[in-house]
């Protein structure tokens, strides 16, 4: 079946004890087993499984063409589920420019751990290589990365991690399954904060892991979100399941609106450049153009100047608003650098654009009045 299709209709399928074309919100936290504890039907208690939980998860497999996929309470919950799994010894490899936060787990948590992560430029294959070890189990893509835009060749990083015999897990979150399925081009695992585009209205919170292969690894990450909790909600599983219906035309507008922008301020005095994978000029172009269908509907606007001059632009925009976040019906404008706080590694000049679903035009003349 065609993405569209699965979109609209994976996880779905009549409710049998009515009929109802729309799940139902399952709420009840626990359910029947026999004197011996036995489910007598699918599910024993929520932190374990639920029927929402169940449909999401059926869904984002087949959408991202994977064997299984386990939902979570958050994008950060889905990272965490994912090295948690790592034997206390293990080696991280992680591409240079990630989400913020996911660098805190590798500097603030994986040390305690004693797990050991570096940085590597992962647009560069050979940095790659040298920097895998022999103890290296898994290397970290995000791709396009947040904030900086940088395109990672997912195909050929996979090669490189599984002739070591080491995984490749892919943040997808920027790209969404509409845009970029990493699995097919070789990763082992995707992940997405459910947060953004998925869920796609601003209103939910969750995150996500999709696994190429069934298995010991993915058993072994279930039980790790058993015992830690950090479980989708039935309520936002339900509401994510539903952002997914709309994806397949949402992620069009979106992609639509992100290159008529790049392309109307392309050349503009005020920016001094934009990182947006569609540009020609951009460094990842033809990777994405490879390994994408459209570049997505994020982009960061370099402005021509200092931070103070980007903090300018980002206080007069008018219809877009200044918030962190993405993915949602409206755009978002942010100075990273100042949500990211001390340890940054984004230029001071750079302001983050999440293009909503809004006419392109009307976004255009914002930007444009703001650059002055
Ligand atoms: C937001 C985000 C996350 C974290 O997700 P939460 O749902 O906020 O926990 C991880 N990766 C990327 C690329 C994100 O944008």
């Amino acid at each position: 079946m065609k993405l569209e299709t699965l979109l609209v209709h994976s996880g779905g399928g009549l409710e049998p004890s009515s009929g109802a074309v729309s799940p139902s919100i399952h709420l009840s936290t626990t359910f029947e087993h026999t004197p011996e504890g036995e489910a007598t039907r699918d599910h024993v208690y929520i932190r374990m499984g639920n029927p929402n939980q169940d449909r999401l998860e059926d869904a984002l497999a087949a959408i991202e063409d994977g064997e299984k996929s386990l939902v979570y309470a958050s994008g950060m919950a889905a990272v965490t589920g994912c090295v948690q799994v790592l034997a206390p010894g293990a080696h991280v490899l992680m591409h240079k420019d990630v989400y913020s936060v996911t660098r805190a787990i590798s500097r603030e948590l994986l040390p305690n751990w004693n797990i050991e992560v570096s940085d590597v430029d992962m647009t560069d294959l050979d940095a790659v290589r040298r920097a895998m070890r022999s103890d290296t189990e898994l290397l970290w893509a995000e791709t396009p990365s947040n904030p900086a835009m940088d395109v990672i060749d997912i195909g050929a990083v996979a090669d490189i991690a599984h002739d070591a015999g080491a995984q490749l897990a892919v943040d997808n979150t920027f790209a969404t399954p509409v845009v970029q399925r990493p699995l097919q081009h070789g990763a082992d695992i995707a992940m997405h904060s459910m947060t953004k585009y998925l869920g796609g209205h601003s209103d939910v919170q969750g995150g996500a892991l999709v696994f190429r292969e069934d298995g010991d690894r993915v058993e072994r990450a279930r039980r790790v979100r058993t015992i830690t909790g950090g479980v989708l909600s039935p309520f936002n599983a339900w509401l994510v399941l539903r952002g997914l219906r709309t994806l397949g035309c949402r992620m069009a507008r979106h992609v639509a609106n992100a290159e008529a922008i790049a392309v109307a301020l392309a050349g503009h005095p005020g920016i001094e450049g934009i990182d947006y994978p569609g540009l020609p000029d951009h460094p990842g172009h033809a990777v994405a153009s490879r390994q994408m269908d459209g570049y997505g509907g994020m982009l960061s606007l370099r402005i021509r100047g200092t931070r103070e001059d980007a903090l300018r632009v980002a206080s007069r925009v008018r219809l877009i608003r200044n918030a962190t976040s993405l993915g949602g019906v409206e755009s978002l404008i942010e100075h990273r650098q100042s949500i990211e706080g001390p340890g940054s590694v984004t230029a001071p000049n750079l302001l983050r654009l999440s293009t909503g679903l809004e006419a392109a035009e009307d976004l255009i003349d914002d930007l444009v009045q703001a650059l002055g």
